[in-house]
């Protein structure tokens, strides 16, 4: 079982992101979200060994240092993970402390670095509120905790941002000693604070999609990249549609069947209003799975699909992606019975696959 933890508080509000937060809480609010995961928490029933567990956000590392150990106890009582469970947080630069490193230190197995660039002109233009100093700080700070598995996250086709920048970022990114870089399309979402002015040229994103490909690590999804081994283990299982458990508001899960979104809400959440529950036909859920995975270099195998919850034969998903391989382009799909995957054009223009799907 794989389980997501939404910790939805942030220092300030980045110009391009629209995911659920809630900015500057005070302590009391911090407070009441624990007491309501720890009583989530208490009601809910285990349901095999636990695989992976993400804690996500928001800014989880906003928490000082007695709340994060909280929730990692709170989680860690509940979950007993094993030393064979992937334990990922992400953590922005400017809250982590030596305290901090050294609680996530012991507690996960992956940390994941919110830099989006080392270029503080162009993390302005992005609206992300990180001081130079705070970041070269927490750099050093996770260098010298010497994390097996950690990650920076990187945007790209920034206004303003040349080739030859991003190209910096990527260098000075891969020299820092990561296992894992993710690289961000910059992509407006509705309802972000900076939408209207932090629209990417189309053509610059496209030649720094293959810019992040010559970065040096080699990529395992179409904005992920890894060392072998150093694959996001909890993403992996959740593109392939694994099991998922959300806690937190906007947190999302998958029971096999259905998708249960919490609501995008702390002071919801805290009243206890209902999950809205995303219920489609089987076949549209596999279908939807099948679209997803082939994000991944990998995509699928027979051996990968039979493991899908309700899977439907390898000889119908076969069947299908030659269809949408026919509506769309064949030069982007690889299919031969032993897989069925994208080729590096396929994986470029994956929103146009995945519509075929739908
Ligand atoms: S990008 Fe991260 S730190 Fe910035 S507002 Fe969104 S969740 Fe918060």
């Amino acid at each position: 079982m794989n389980y997501y933890f939404h910790v939805p508080f942030c220092q300030s509000k980045c110009g391009y992101c629209a995911f659920y937060s809630e900015v500057a809480p005070s302590l009391e609010l911090q407070d009441a979200y624990l007491d309501a995961l720890e009583r989530e928490l208490a009601a809910f029933t285990l349901n095999g060994a636990c695989e992976t567990v993400y804690i996500g956000g928001g800014t989880p590392t906003l928490f000082d240092e007695s709340r994060l150990e909280r929730l990692f106890a709170l989680i860690a009582h509940k979950l007993s993970p094993s030393c064979k469970t992937e334990i990922s947080i992400e953590a922005n630069p400017e809250t982590l402390t030596p305290a901090k490193v050294e609680l996530i230190r012991a507690f996960a197995t992956r940390l994941s670095i919110g830099v989006q660039s080392f270029n503080p002109q162009l993390r302005a233009t992005l609206g992300r509120n990180c001081p130079q100093k705070q970041l070269e700080q927490a750099i050093k700070l996770v260098q010298k905790a010497e994390f097996a598995h950690w990650n920076c996250d990187l945007i790209y086709a920034i206004p303003g941002q040349s080739p030859d920048q991003f190209q910096q970022d990527i260098q000075r990114a891969v020299s820092l000693g990561i296992d894992h870089l993710s690289c961000y399309n910059l992509t407006p979402e509705e309802g972000a604070r900076l939408s209207d002015i932090l629209t990417p040229d189309e053509d610059v994103a496209t030649e720094m999609w293959h810019i992040a490909n010559c970065g040096g690590l080699p990529r395992y999804e179409i904005s992920n990249y890894a060392l072998p081994g150093g694959q996001c283990r909890h993403n992996l299982n959740v593109w392939k549609g694994g099991l998922l458990v959300g806690f937190g508001p906007s947190a999302a899960g998958f029971d096999g069947k259905r998708r249960i979104i919490q609501p995008a809400s702390l002071t919801e959440w805290l009243r206890h209003a209902p999950p809205e529950i995303d219920e489609i036909p089987t076949a549209r859920r596999l279908n939807e799975i099948f679209a997803v995975n082939l994000r991944t270099v990998q995509g699928w195998t027979p051996q990968l699909w039979s493991e899908v919850p309700h899977a439907d034969s390898w000889e119908t998903r076969l069947a299908v992606a030659e269809r949408v391989a026919a509506e769309t382009s064949k030069k982007w799909f690889d299919i031969s019975p032993e897989h069925v995957t994208l080729s590096d054009s396929g994986l470029l223009f994956w929103n146009t696959v995945a519509e075929g799907y739908l």
